[in-house]
């Protein structure tokens, strides 16, 4: 980023990445989600083209970029009509959290696959009574001899059915201790002892979201990604680094997947608003329509700059000034993205609700970015503690 603007070399990306989602598009993408099927042209289109994995490092396939270019490709797909969430899973949080704490074996095995997309990993931390506490996780790792057992159950975990691997976080009990670290172990999707079932949900993507179960899953000691020794590792916090460095990825991610949403709803809404013509001169003329759109692209745009910052933070190593930014982006995008589709589908009249417009789908689509990967409340249970200054409240 110089300045507040983008680098040509991102915006050229940004501009070859729409081009090529363009091929695809809306229509295309809610056909494959209706079909029942996948969007794995789209996603080995953009692997092949080093998109996928242009955060990854070069040696391992990738090119070498940062947190800014995966997330500009991923909005400008969302701005196409296409959004990709494995995206957000696979390379932003899977590949960042190997690529800096994977040994040089664990990131030849998988960083390749994770950059081209042949390997697509996915990310399991939420379980159903733990929720939004994670603290409270009880997926359970034992040594047993030198391989790992898994035992848990979670939930709402995006893309298993496409996914080879998936990157559990579980914890160990501290013999020492008492407490409970967080360690992390990339787990084949094919592994025994492993199942998952989806979850019927209400948003139109070819993604699906799964149950899964952990039920004694033995892997071997390399499974394991980092240390959970803490005398030689991340001191008493066990994995708590590693799954700390996939957490501003993650919400940078999210916020660009909800401002490409949002992108592409206004587009849409605003060459409907043209066309359109009921009384005199098309619905775009009254202000009724066209305030509530202007009043979305601006705050679009404040969100996407907030975004950008927190990229820029991030891929500058300020990880304590990105996890404010990465945030106050995150919740700013969703909130943005939430009433400009909601604005989208006002200007569409009865249009906004048939499967042909294709609007309506977007509301729970956007609706969800509220609820996950982190919720709006505890953003604001964040803000208000690391940026107010404010007593912890949970
Ligand atoms: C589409 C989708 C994809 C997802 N993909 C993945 C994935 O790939 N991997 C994965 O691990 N997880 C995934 N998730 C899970 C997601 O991260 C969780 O849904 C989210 O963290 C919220 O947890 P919960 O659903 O258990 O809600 P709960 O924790 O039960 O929270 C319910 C409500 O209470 C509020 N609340 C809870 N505690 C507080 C508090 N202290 N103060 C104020 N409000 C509070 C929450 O903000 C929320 O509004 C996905 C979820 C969705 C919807």
């Amino acid at each position: 980023m110089t300045g507040y603007t983008e680098s040509e070399e991102r915006r050229a990306l940004r501009r070859e990445v729409a081009k090529l989602a363009g091929k695809y598009g809306r229509e295309w993408f809610t056909e494959k989600a209706r079909n029942g099927e996948k969007a794995t042209e789209l996603w080995l289109e953009i692997g092949r083209n080093g998109y996928l994995g242009i955060n990854i490092p070069e040696e391992y396939g990738g090119g070498g970029g940062g947190i800014g270019d995966i997330a500009a490709v991923c909005e400008e797909l969302a701005a196409q009509g296409c959004p990709l969430l494995l995206m957000v899973v696979s390379p932003a949080i899977c590949g960042t959290i190997i690529s800096r704490y994977g040994t040089a074996e664990q990131k030849s095995r998988w960083l390749p696959g994770i950059a081209d997309g042949t390997g697509t990993m996915a990310f399991a931390i939420t379980e159903p009574d733990a929720g939004t506490n994670t603290h409270n996780i009880a997926t359970t790792a034992r040594r047993h001899g030198d391989m790992w057992v898994l035992d848990g159950r979670k939930i709402y975990i995006s893309g298993m059915d496409e996914a080879d691997h998936v990157l559990v976080v579980a914890r160990t009990e501290d013999a020492g201790t008492g407490k409970a670290k967080p360690v992390l172990f990339v787990v084949p999707t094919s592994a025994g002892g492993l199942e998952y079932r989806p979850i019927p949900m209400e948003i139109v993507s070819p993604e699906l979201q799964f149950q899964v179960f952990l039920d004694g899953v033995r892997l071997p000691a390399d499974a394991l990604i980092g240390d959970e020794d803490p005398s030689t590792g991340s001191g008493e916090r066990g994995g708590m680094a590693q799954l700390f460095a996939g957490l501003n990825p993650e919400r940078i991610m999210a916020a660009s997947f909800s401002t490409g949403l949002a992108r592409f709803a206004l587009d849409r809404a605003a060459t409907y608003a043209k066309e359109r013509t009921v009384f005199n001169g098309p619905i775009g003329a009254h202000q009724a329509i066209a305030h509530p759109l202007a009043q979305s692209k601006i705050e679009v745009e404040l969100a996407r700059l907030m975004t950008q910052k927190a990229a820029a933070l991030y891929d500058a190593g300020d990880d304590e000034g990105a996890g404010e930014a990465a945030n106050m982006a995150k919740y700013a995008a969703a909130e943005a993205a939430c009433d400009a589709v909601d604005r989208a589908v006002q200007a569409h009249g009865g249009n906004g609700i048939t499967q042909e417009y294709g609007m309506a789908g977007l509301l729970v689509a956007t609706r969800a970015g509220r609820i996950a990967p982190v919720s709006r409340e505890m953003i604001l249970n964040y803000v208000a503690m690391h940026s107010l200054g404010l007593p912890r409240s949970y």
